[in-house]
């Protein structure tokens, strides 16, 4: 057992001190005539659970609320009409003004581990749950106070939000496994933060949102039926591979642990660096879950802190697959009441070690153009990490000229050797990577070229298109944030008309400060 799981194990004991979540009084606003849509079938799984789960809410109006940005593609799945955009009803209820009929909003409790200690209770204190529609759940993000909001407002800033909706698809289109985002509306109504903003509703959706977080609240509070009640709940729902294994919760606790080493390798192998991996933001399905400080890299800067709160560098790019570990660990320790036997606990928890390294190899050996993992692939990538970091090489940029540059691997095409000081350093690397793919059974630089190029992408939510996004939206022009939104939707392609948006970050980006509040 590593000696961090020992330390967690002391200091759990120590701050274990509970407050229940208290339940209001059911307090509805009548089922509206008309939703818009009476053939969507609404469910309330998670909510059906119970009181010790949930906390029924009141909506909290957001008065005048406007479309900033919809997901067609997403709400054609959901079964949405194709005409959702013009249908007064559905803005309302994506801005948290009027439920669908039936419906009771959400709030979940959770804890959680911040930054590395024991937080207490959480909970969504500025999400609730709508239910599910076709078995994924419907969350608004930013849609008023909960029982669980302690003294934050309910409310998100239309920054954050935008943020948030972009990087989900963005992350999406790219492959990496998240959590979606329907659509954003916005309301001129004031939010104070450092300054006055302005709120805005992100309406998410995936198939849970249930976190670590869930199973720590429960696991500390000492509440084992519903730990028990939670766990069966996601394995029915989720993993239900795992009914038949001799111990159910230890093949849950396999399944998690790979899952969520198959996101973060996915986040490795973009330059996607989370910014607060705290145990409340860790999906139970191994989903991107929570975009608040994130950065993709623009220079490749391993150490890189995106998360300007973070002033110990706890959740720097590198140090994401140890904390993703030491999370799992916290996972292990909420199940280990139901798992019952710490040696395989521990035995499920310790496969990350082999799972990690496979996925972020599988990954790797994608980038370089290689359709399989294979050792020899290894001296390759340490090679080009080493070399991007010493001359901080933009890191998209860098992955998207190889692939072309695979396309004839001649040397007179000088396009990546440019990207870097060390040129000597850059001719021996490409030298490398033309002799690997050389012995590699004589596939074509054409078809190489190809599979690099569905996997290297040429456009990321760099921080500083947000920012354009961001502030032409709070001139109440939302036209960057939606050509952003199509760009990012098809992230491999060509874009003529928005070429800078693939070019490197400008001097002004290094000055955006991102933190935890939003
Ligand atoms: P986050 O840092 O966004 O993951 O949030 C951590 C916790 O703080 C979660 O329980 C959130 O629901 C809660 N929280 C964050 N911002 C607010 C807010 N403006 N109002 C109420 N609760 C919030
Ligand atoms: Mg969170």
């Amino acid at each position: 057992m590593p000696a961090y799981f020992a330390q967690g194990q002391r200091r759990l004991l120590e701050n274990v001190s509970m407050t229940q979540p208290t339940a209001p009084k059911m307090n509805l606003p009548p089922a509206p005539a008309d939703f818009g849509q009476p053939d969507l079938a609404w469910t309330q799984r998670y909510a059906s659970l119970g009181e010790d789960f949930v906390a029924p809410l009141s909506p909290s109006p957001l008065p005048a609320p406007y479309w900033v940005a919809r997901n067609d593609m997403l709400a054609h799945a959901l079964g949405l009409a194709s005409d959702w955009g013009c249908r007064d009803t559905l803005l309302q209820t994506f801005s948290g003004n009027q439920l669908p009929p039936g419906i009771i909003q959400t709030a979940s409790v959770y804890s959680g581990h911040q930054f590395g200690v024991w937080a207490g209770q959480l909970g969504d204190g500025r999400a609730c749950s709508l239910g599910e529609i076709a078995g994924l759940e419907v969350q608004l993000k930013g849609a008023g106070p909960t029982p669980f909001s302690r003294r934050g407002d309910g409310r998100a800033v239309l920054r954050s939000s935008i943020r948030e909706f972009l990087c989900s698809e963005a992350m999406h289109a790219l492959g990496v496994p998240t959590t979606r985002a329907l659509c954003l509306t916005g309301s001129d109504a004031p939010v104070w933060r450092e300054e006055r903003e302005t709120a805005a509703v992100v309406t998410r959706v995936a198939p849970s949102f249930v976190r670590f977080g869930h199973f720590e609240h429960f696991s500390h509070g000492q509440q084992h039926a519903q730990l028990k009640t939670l766990a069966n709940y996601v394995i029915e729902h989720h993993y239900p591979e795992c009914r038949q294994a001799s111990n159910p919760y230890v093949a849950l606790l396999a399944q998690v642990t790979q899952r969520t080493a198959e996101m973060v390798a996915h986040w490795q192998s973009v330059g996607f660096c989370h910014g607060v991996m705290n145990t409340d933001n860790m999906s139970i399905l191994g989903l991107t879950l929570d975009y608040g400080p994130f950065q993709f890299l623009d220079a490749y800067d391993p150490t890189h802190i995106c998360n300007h709160s973070d002033t110990q560098g706890r959740y720097a790019f590198h140090k994401q697959p140890n904390v993703a570990y030491w999370n799992l660990y916290c996972l292990g320790q909420a199940l280990l009441p139901l798992i019952d036997d710490q040696e395989q606990a521990v035995a499920a928890l310790e496969t990350f070690k082999t799972h990690y390294p496979q996925a972020l190899a599988t990954r790797f050996a994608a980038k370089l153009g290689f359709a399989q993992a294979h050792d020899t692939q290894k001296p390759l990538i340490e090679a080009a990490l080493k070399l991007l970091a010493q001359d901080r090489v933009d890191f998209t940029i860098f992955w998207h000229r190889l692939s072309h540059w695979a396309g004839a691997m001649h040397p007179a095409d000088t396009s990546v050797r440019d990207l870097f000081i060390d040129r000597a350093g850059a001719d021996a690397l490409l030298t490398q990577f033309h002799a690997l793919h050389d012995h590699n059974d004589g596939e074509s630089p054409a078809s190489v070229s190809a599979r690099m190029l569905r996997t290297n992408p040429k456009y990321v939510l760099r921080n500083h298109l947000g920012e354009l996004a961001i502030q032409a939206a709070k001139e109440k022009d939302f036209s960057v944030l939606q050509a952003l939104q199509s760009v990012l939707a098809q992230p491999f392609d060509e874009h003529p008309s928005h070429e800078t948006w693939a070019g490197f970050a400008p001097d002004w980006a290094a000055g955006i400060e991102i933190s935890c509040s939003s």
